[in-house]
């Protein structure tokens, strides 16, 4: 069985003093253990010092990006090495507002996976419609191309580490979340899409999140959907005690 796990993405919120203040308070709620994989994705500059206020705690760290690069001349890049070394488990790769407002292409996203990849931490790989694709039903069309150009020249064994979020834009901070009924079908999708390209086995332990204005409200019904195995959370996971029952949720 597929493990749930919640990720909460903090965008460019909380200072480094917030951010200490925020882990320190999840790490007392959410002392037990717990079912679900939790992940907190500070800005960078939170990293060093999110990983030690966690220490000995199980919730553990993502990026909320990293460089197409290796290493070298790259002026206001993180490689993944430099995550990995604050011990970042999990790296979003292609959230809508990077591939909106910094203009990240599937190609760009095909490096970054491969650098998320090669440092054996897991990409959460992004994917969603707009509203006017959606309108234009081609949601499924726009979807395949995402996938198949961010994943080109990969094979099933690299792919051990992949996790997808499926993020329709219309959704992300708008408090218009997408219906049950329309985040299974598109999960769905996904998953029929792994095993035409790779195999079943891969299909069924590749874990799709749903993000777009998840809430405490909402999580419930949504992680019930049969292929929804988690939620990537923005606004709400700036509160802890939002967060935390978005988490017993998937418990
Ligand atoms: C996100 O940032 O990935 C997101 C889904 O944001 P929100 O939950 O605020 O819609």
């Amino acid at each position: 069985m597929r493990k749930k796990i919640v990720i909460g993405n903090w965008k460019m919120n909380k200072t480094v003093s917030e951010s200490i203040r925020m882990v320190t308070e999840l790490k007392n709620l959410l002392s037990g253990k717990q079912d679900a994989e939790i992940v907190v994705v500070p800005p960078f500059v939170s990293l060093h010092p999110c990983e030690i206020a966690l220490h000995e705690s199980s919730i553990m760290l993502g990026a909320q990006n990293v460089s197409a690069f290796d290493h070298g001349a790259y002026t206001g890049e993180v490689s993944a090495a430099m995550l990995l070394d604050v011990q970042c488990e999990y790296v979003l790769v292609g959230h809508s507002e990077r591939r909106e407002i910094f203009d990240e292409s599937n190609q760009t996203l095909n490096q970054k996976l491969k650098q998320v990849l090669e440092y054996e931490m897991r990409p959460v790989l992004c994917i969603g419609e707009s509203a006017l694709t959606r309108k234009a039903t081609k949601t499924f069309d726009f979807l395949q191309t995402q996938l198949q150009e961010c994943l080109r020249g990969f094979v099933e064994d690299d792919l051990d580490a992949l996790v997808i979020a499926y993020e329709p834009i219309w959704a992300i901070g708008t408090g218009d979340t997408a219906e049950p009924g329309q985040i299974q079908e598109v999960h769905q999708f996904i998953r029929d899409y792994l095993e035409k390209q790779y195999s079943k086995a891969m299909a069924n332990m590749t874990p799709i999140l749903y993000g777009g204005s998840v809430n405490q409200g909402n999580a419930d019904v949504i992680m019930k959907q049969k292929d929804v195995d988690g939620v990537l959370v923005g606004g709400a996971s700036l509160d802890a005690e939002h967060f935390v029952s978005i988490v017993q949720h998937a418990q």
